[in-house]
């Protein structure tokens, strides 16, 4: 299901733009998504992050992230090679440049997966951007998501429940909103909106972010 917002003006045929920048609060089922958007469309371009995290069990540098140490991540920071970067969990994200304008040169649409505070960067820099929150189908959905496996603990728990919090009080800043009810067509969703023919600009109303209570 998608939401759009309404656009700057009533015209049926948009220039789309070719950069998409896919948020969403943790448990929200990105990872999933947007590996389902991969076997759809594989010309995509899909950009890889540079973080200071330390890999998870079978992480691959260069494939899932580019693996820094901070005084390489702030190098790149220095040299204005990072579009945008954040802190996320007590690491450091950020989305190299280059590689991102030169798919975009060659006329391959190109994906972001980050955060909020990063979306907000790319919204600034590159206006043209395309911002997408992918939603789950309820507040109580994602708590069971979040909570479900029970190998957390509470507090672990409750941060991330916040977080959550946050970032979908800021969905009305997204352009569309993605729901994840099924993998599948949530990938097809965003598919669709990443190549597919023009979007509508007339008003739909806009998804509501999901109740918290
Ligand atoms: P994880 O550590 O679970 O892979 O990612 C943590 C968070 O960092 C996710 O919300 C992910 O979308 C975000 N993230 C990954 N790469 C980047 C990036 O380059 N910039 C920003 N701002 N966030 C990122």
């Amino acid at each position: 299901m998608i939401a759009e917002r309404p656009g700057p003006d009533d015209s049926t045929t948009v220039v789309r733009p070719r950069l998409t920048v896919v948020s969403g609060p943790s448990g929200v089922g990105k990872s999933s998504v947007l590996a389902e958007v991969r076997r759809m469309a594989p010309d995509l371009y899909f950009s890889v992050s540079a973080t200071t995290r330390s890999p998870r069990p079978g992480e691959v540098d260069g494939t899932h992230y580019h693996f820094v140490d901070r005084d390489w991540f702030q190098r790149m920071i220095d040299s204005g090679e990072i579009l945008e970067h954040a802190e996320y969990a007590g690491n450091h994200y950020g989305t190299p440049r280059a590689p991102v304008l030169a798919a975009l040169d060659s006329g391959r649409p190109a994906v972001l997966e980050i955060e909020l505070q990063g979306a907000r960067l790319v919204r600034e820099a590159m206006p043209e951007a395309r911002l997408v929150m992918l939603m789950p189908p309820s507040w109580e959905v994602l708590v069971d998501r979040l909570t479900g496996r029970g190998t957390e603990d509470a507090a672990v728990v409750e941060r991330r429940l916040q977080v959550a919090r946050e970032e979908l009080a800021a969905a009305e800043e997204f352009d569309h909103h993605v729901v994840n009810a099924d993998v599948r067509q949530a990938a097809a969703d965003l598919v669709n909106l990443m190549v597919g023919p023009a979007a509508r600009t007339t008003a739909a109303p806009t998804t509501a972010a999901p109740s918290r209570d």
